[in-house]
């Protein structure tokens, strides 16, 4: 995982590394932006690991060592999910 690093120790997670969600689902939190996959719970705070590394909760965003790119890329996925969210469920036809 380029650029990803615990802003505490600087311990670097690589793609194997997982966490677990408090739904029981493990996966990478870095590749969702700390979204869940399976609840859809977002997480804003991270746990750096335990066992290898300092082991303290840190801002999901500040694990971006650059920043501006991770930012730009979860607002385009944001406007993806909004324009996705404002599809029209019924179509109204106007009648003349
Ligand atoms: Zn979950
Ligand atoms: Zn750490």
């Amino acid at each position: 995982m380029n650029n990803i690093s615990c802003p505490k120790c600087r311990w670097k997670p690589s793609a194997n590394d997982k966490w677990q969600c408090s739904c029981g689902h493990v996966w990478n939190t870095f590749s969702t932006f700390g979204e869940c996959p399976a609840c859809a719970k977002k997480w804003l705070y991270t746990k750096c690991h335990t066992l290898l590394a300092c082991g303290k909760w840190s801002p999901h965003i500040e694990w971006y060592n650059d920043l501006d790119e991770a930012l730009s890329a979860q607002l385009e996925e944001l406007n993806i999910q909004t324009a996705a969210h404002n599809q029209p469920i019924i179509e109204i036809h106007e009648q003349r």
